[in-house]
């Protein structure tokens, strides 16, 4: 997950964690079917730095063949929307799932020119031992964006998940 309660992006009357922990809800299950065992590391009460180190310790200690961090942008700007998804540079799996990810999940979200970013300053990536992807899931600040997130999260997990089928097939 991608913050703590309240520590996170704010627009159109809801806020990132509750986002987040709502497609996270609907994605676990989703990924389970595929075969997967899958946990969801989330510090809900903690401090914006606590939880993004407690989640990093319990990555870094599940013996995980992967992780998926969920968010959402925003922007001063309404009209910025669409989806994508960020992982490590020089990770050949991580950027192997995040542009397996990206394709379903740009294809319910679009607008983002480049959807699949290597980010170097992200703590999650960096200092995760197995691939990491974190999937930016449309913008909270967007209408639209933010319609889909309230009404369809399970549309977001869905795709995630088909993201997830593909790289698992590769
Ligand atoms: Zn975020």
């Amino acid at each position: 997950m991608g913050h703590a309660n309240n520590t996170g992006a704010r627009g159109n009357g809801f806020e990132e964690h509750a986002v987040a922990a709502t497609i996270a809800e609907r994605l676990a299950p989703m990924l389970r079917k595929l075969g997967a065992q899958v946990d969801v590391i989330d510090f809900p009460t903690q401090s914006n730095t606590d939880d993004l180190n407690a989640a990093i310790k319990a990555a870094n200690e599940g013996g995980y063949d992967f992780g998926i961090s969920l968010h959402c942008d925003s922007s001063d700007n309404v009209q910025a929307h669409g989806a994508h998804v960020c992982f490590y540079p020089g990770s050949v799996k991580g950027s192997r799932l995040a542009m397996c990810i990206a394709e379903p999940l740009a294809r319910l979200l679009p607008g983002r020119a480049n959807t699949v970013q290597s980010r170097p300053g992200l703590a999650v990536l960096k200092r995760t031992r197995c691939p990491w992807v974190l999937c930016e899931c449309g913008f909270i600040t967007n209408p639209e964006n933010a319609a889909l997130m309230k009404d369809h999260p399970e549309a977001i997990a869905e795709a995630i998940a088909e993201g997830v089928k593909a790289y698992s097939k590769l």
